[in-house]
């Protein structure tokens, strides 16, 4: 699958790529929001990873807000180095549908691939269905 990730920290940015390469997933990457938003219908990812502090005016909830608004519904997972009580809470209220708070676990990191990539792969033939109309 294609994985969007808006991150402004190059180490984490690299770890990503490492798991997603094992995967056999592909991986974009910007440092900030505008860009994302501004590339996301050409992107087309299948999954986001969005890092909340990130460069630019916007912060990753922001972006967030912006595509659901937008009414794009894939799947999108707060990575944040955020560590209050309720970040998960305001990360899944702005349209968040996992969460991960860094230090990145790569066992969690892992698990969430395989779970977007096989609930992907069961909606493919839909999905190219609903494209074609
Ligand atoms: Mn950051």
């Amino acid at each position: 699958m294609r994985i969007l990730y808006v991150e402004d920290n190059p180490a984490n940015l690299s770890l990503v790529r490492r798991i997603a390469r094992m995967g056999n997933h592909e991986v974009i990457s910007y440092i900030d929001g505008e860009q994302a938003l501004a590339h996301f219908n050409t992107d087309k990812p299948d999954l986001i990873l969005m890092d909340i502090q990130i460069a630019g005016d916007l912060n990753g909830l922001d972006v967030v807000k912006q595509l659901r608004a937008d009414g794009h519904t894939l799947p999108i997972i707060a990575v944040t180095a955020y560590a209050m009580v309720g970040d998960k809470e305001r990360c899944l209220e702005a349209g968040c549908d996992d969460y991960i708070a860094k230090p990145i676990p790569i066992p969690l990191l892992v698990e969430l691939f395989k779970k977007y990539s096989d609930a992907l792969k069961q909606s493919e033939p839909e999905q190219q269905a609903t494209a074609k109309t």
